[in-house]
């Protein structure tokens, strides 16, 4: 009994020595501790479930908990069903909520820099836009702008070229911009205006009724996908080409700095590497709707597509960098972010003359 009882007691003894040295060796501890969780809210600046925009909110908030094992769960509130849409920036600046969804241009009152980061016109497409904020210095500038307000931008989706617009008059030349009323926000509106037009801000849910009413002229929304849901074929004539305003807008998320950093190392990795899938994800599905849409909308409902006139892109061209050039005057910020993105955007474009622009034109040849 008693040799049994020594077997036993040096039994146990080799076995947790032996548990001691796999847990010295590898660094683990020899205790497993149930894992904190962490409950996020995103607020975002689409109404819920929007299409590809809100559903890009939503891919996101999936994602990260999904790629976290439901260590991070993230729940999406649409605009207005936590804080108005336009407060996202402020709410999750303030700590409200951790997380939000949005466009950079949304916040041009905040800085005007900002709006670098959502669209330009004249600006650089999709492609051109991942490139200066991933890998061209463009990311660095967009967290200088945000760090302010306490917050971490990141990309989180791209519309692609949007459209130009729908009229019921066509645009032969720029002087049909003259008194034309056009819902077109941000710096495209600015460019509107100085080719004497009025930019009009409509809400969302506004803009159908405004259109067939006469309220406005024209209106501006994203791509064929998104516009032939809102119906605007049945109230205008004319579907024009390309969106010079719009050329690749990013959609964002921005994360609350503070939330962000006492995350631990491998959930900040998945809130950012999911952000980067989710911007992969929209841009691939605004291309596969869109193109499908377009078509439908030409062969089933009989829409004119017309492109603006070559002139008339010229003229907006020249508004276009008036507007910029007297947005980086008077806000140094906006002056070092302009700087980089016009460096970038002009190397970018002279490799996609012989690649990019070389190749879709070899369809043509
Ligand atoms: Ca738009």
């Amino acid at each position: 009994m008693a040799e049994n009882k020594r077997r036993d007691f040096l039994k146990k003894a080799g076995a947790v020595t032996a548990a001691a040295a796999v847990a010295t060796t590898i660094g683990a501890p020899s205790v497993v501790k149930a894992e904190k969780t962490y409950q996020w809210k995103m607020v975002t600046t689409w109404p819920p479930h929007f299409p590809v925009l809100g559903e890009g909110a939503d891919k996101l908030a999936e994602m990260i908990t999904r790629m976290s094992g439901g260590r991070l769960q993230v729940q999406v509130y649409g605009g207005g069903e936590l804080v108005p849409a336009l407060q996202s920036f402020d709410a999750v600046s303030q700590g409200i909520v951790e997380m939000g969804h949005g466009a950079a241009y949304y916040w041009a009152g905040k800085s005007p820099a900002a709006q670098f980061f959502a669209a330009v016109p004249f600006g650089m497409n999709a492609q051109g836009m991942n490139a200066w904020i991933y890998t061209g210095g463009g990311m660095q500038l967009w967290e200088e702008v945000y760090a302010p307000f306490n917050l971490k931008p990141m990309p989180a989706g791209n519309t692609g070229v949007q459209m130009g617009g729908w009229f019921n008059r066509e645009i032969k030349t720029i002087e049909d911009f003259k008194g034309l009323k056009m819902r077109i926000p941000g710096l495209g509106g600015k460019v509107l205006a100085k080719a004497g037009g009025t930019a009009v801000l409509s809400a969302g849910g506004e803009i159908y009724t405004n259109l067939e009413r006469g309220v406005i002229d024209a209106t501006e929304w994203v791509g064929p996908y998104n516009d032939y849901k809102m119906g605007f074929y049945k109230v205008a004539k004319y579907y024009y080409y390309p969106g010079w305003h719009e050329p690749g807008t990013v959609l964002e998320t921005f994360v609350n700095k503070k939330a962000f950093e006492a995350l631990p190392k491998d959930l900040q990795e998945i809130v950012t590497t999911a952000a980067m899938a989710s911007n992969l994800w929209m841009l691939c599905e605004s291309e596969t709707k869109n193109n499908f849409y377009l078509d439908k909308m030409v062969k089933e409902e009989g829409v004119q597509l017309k492109m603006f006139p070559p002139d008339v892109i010229r003229k907006l061209r020249a508004y276009s960098t008036e507007v910029l050039d007297e947005i980086a005057a008077k806000d140094p910020l906006s002056k070092k972010v302009y700087e980089s993105f016009r460096k970038f955007q002009k190397q970018h474009q002279a490799w996609g003359e012989i690649s990019e622009s070389a190749y879709a034109g070899l369809n043509k040849v």
